[in-house]
């Protein structure tokens, strides 16, 4: 098969795409998240994904990567690895040596020219390894676990301008900046800030084709994802929402019970939360062999 109809996040995407679903990217540190995700996509029969930051390849190294990468390929639903918020070229010379399905570059910052140039070029080098490159267009602001704080002007993705840019760089997904923040939204949340209009004038001007990436759910409000998932949402990033139970067991036993134990109560409150962003997103039970 050619590329990239033979990447698995391709895969994955256009299957939602054909199905109106979507599926979370799950924002994973450690092998509890790991094997808690793997384990609740198992359960519930879902399509999904698992991303780490570049703080990953920094901090685990390679080998985590290699693991991370097994575990999600010999998963018995199609879940695919991902590098979330690439920012070094250092780092996505790094990546490109690893065994991502996919890899968001983060080049929001430079002016538009070089942007589109250096993302062309990215996804020239990725496209000979089979990965498949995400796009930030815009700036989606704030900050979460892993990745350095933002501190820019809010800058909303332009419309007309994704459609060239998801032309000329032939990046395959889009996250658009449209209202969405990491972190914790000021009052009124996201249903204040998001502007579906802006979502649904980006999904008409760019290639039909071009799934769209949800970053800044915290909270996660089921009629909002809806509504996206209607205006072509396919990759829903979740983070911090996802780790609520799990950090409520480790603080409730970290004293208490035995290493073995702690780690299997771990897996157990991630895959948790993990189950109930696989029912947001309605790719539950969407697997078919
Ligand atoms: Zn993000």
């Amino acid at each position: 098969m050619s590329f990239p109809e033979s990447n698995l996040t391709y895969k994955i995407l256009k299957a939602a795409t054909e199905g109106n679903y979507a599926v979370p990217a799950f924002n994973v540190y450690n092998t509890d998240a790991l094997l808690g995700a793997i384990r609740a996509a198992e359960e519930l029969n879902a399509p999904c994904m698992v991303e780490v930051f570049p703080w990953s390849l920094h901090f685990q190294g390679g080998e985590f990567i290699r693991f991370a990468a097994e575990a999600c390929h010999n998963a018995k639903v199609p879940i695919a690895l991902h590098l979330d918020h690439c920012l070094e070229e250092e780092d996505i010379n790094t990546a490109l040596e690893l065994p991502f399905d996919s890899i968001m570059v983060d080049a929001g910052t430079s002016d538009p020219d070089t942007n589109i140039a250096f993302v062309a070029s990215v996804v020239g080098r990725a496209a000979a390894k089979g990965i498949t490159i995400e796009a930030e267009m815009g700036r989606i602001n704030g900050s979460e676990d892993g990745l350095p704080p933002v501190n820019m002007e809010e800058l909303y993705t332009d419309p007309e301008y994704a459609a060239e840019f998801m032309t000329r760089t032939g990046a395959h997904f889009l996250a658009p900046s449209f209202g969405n923040v990491h972190g914790p939204y000021p009052e009124g949340g996201p249903l204040k800030y998001w502007q579906l209009d802006r979502i649904a004038k980006i999904k008409e001007l760019c290639p039909s084709e071009i799934p769209l990436v949800i970053h800044g759910t915290n909270p996660i409000v089921q009629q909002l994802i809806d509504k996206m998932i209607n205006l072509g949402a396919r990759k829903i990033n979740m983070n911090r929402n996802l780790y609520v139970y799990y950090r409520k067991f480790l603080a409730e036993n970290s004293e208490t019970l035995e290493m073995t134990k702690l780690q299997e109560g771990a897996v157990e409150a991630f895959k948790k939360g993990a189950m109930e962003g696989l029912r947001i997103t309605h790719c539950d039970g969407k697997y078919i062999k």
